[in-house]
């Protein structure tokens, strides 16, 4: 089996698009053939150890990756493809700057000319053409993925969209009415699940994207499953990241 190197990319430039959010443009050569267009498309980022000018990424080779010798391994996480434009050459991804942690503080001092790595992009959600409605549910975190996810459902039928921020400086227009659901200073994913399972659904048989807070996730998909009566293979569930 070969795998497929990751590509160095380099920051074409940063934007604060919310106080807590921050927009990072990238380019290069190496994004010539990125198959970065749909929905929900997932990347995995390799971001440089503190003294690393570029992050120590993987050589593809039949057996699997072969890393270099006597380099740091970088940080990896896994982001969403906000924006994929192939004519201009460029890739936006979405940071929510949460506190700590190597991506976000990356991606709050990326500077143009900064070096990252990038994976091809996975993720398997498609919409269903024959849905009677669609329920879409995600936190800051999902907001990339749900922007997307938004732009390619089919239109004239109902579509559900709960989003939780912190509060409205976080909200975005995503050309679709959205649910905003306001965290404050309670745990992240409770009021969430407390909006999910207030809401009233339209008859029918329902589609379900939904990602954010893990446990929250594993509860709301849980919700679907058993108290909404919707289908397993109908309902797309991820966590992405975990409370502490
Ligand atoms: C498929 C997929 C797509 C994703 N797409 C995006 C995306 O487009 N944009 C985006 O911002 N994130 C996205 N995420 C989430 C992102 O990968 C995590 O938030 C990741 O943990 C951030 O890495 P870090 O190095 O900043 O923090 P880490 O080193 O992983 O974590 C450090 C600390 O921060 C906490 N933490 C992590 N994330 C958050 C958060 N959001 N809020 C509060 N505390 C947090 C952790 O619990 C930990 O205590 C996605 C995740 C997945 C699985």
């Amino acid at each position: 089996m070969t795998t497929t190197a990751p590509r160095l990319l380099q920051v074409r430039r940063s934007e604060r698009i919310t106080p807590r959010m921050i927009r990072v443009t990238l380019g290069g050569e190496e994004l010539a053939g990125f198959a970065g267009e749909g929905p929900d498309r997932r990347i995995k980022m390799f971001f440089p150890v503190p003294g690393q000018e570029r992050p120590a990424v993987p050589r593809a080779a039949s057996g699997g990756p072969v890393w270099p010798v006597g380099e740091a391994r970088p940080a990896i996480r896994t982001y969403t493809v906000r924006r994929f434009d192939a004519g201009a050459g460029e890739l936006d991804v979405d940071f929510v700057l949460h506190g700590d942690g190597p991506a976000a503080a990356w991606a709050a001092d990326a500077a143009p000319g900064s070096w990252v790595g990038v994976s091809e992009p996975g993720g398997r959600y498609e919409p269903d053409p024959t849905a009677d409605f669609h329920v879409v549910i995600g936190d800051e975190t999902a907001l990339p993925a749900v922007a997307t996810v938004l732009d390619a459902l089919p239109g004239g039928v109902p579509a559900l969209v709960f989003l939780e921020v912190v509060d409205a400086t976080e909200q975005q227009d995503l050309g679709t009415p959205v649910r905003w659901v306001h965290r404050g200073d309670r745990d992240a994913g409770v009021p969430l699940a407390e909006a999910v399972r207030a809401a009233e659904f339209p008859p029918g048989r329902g589609q379900a994207w939904l990602s954010g807070e893990s446990a929250c996730v594993k509860d709301l998909r849980a919700h679907l499953l058993d108290e909404r009566g919707m289908a397993r293979r109908a309902v797309y569930a991820t966590g992405y990241w975990r409370a502490r």
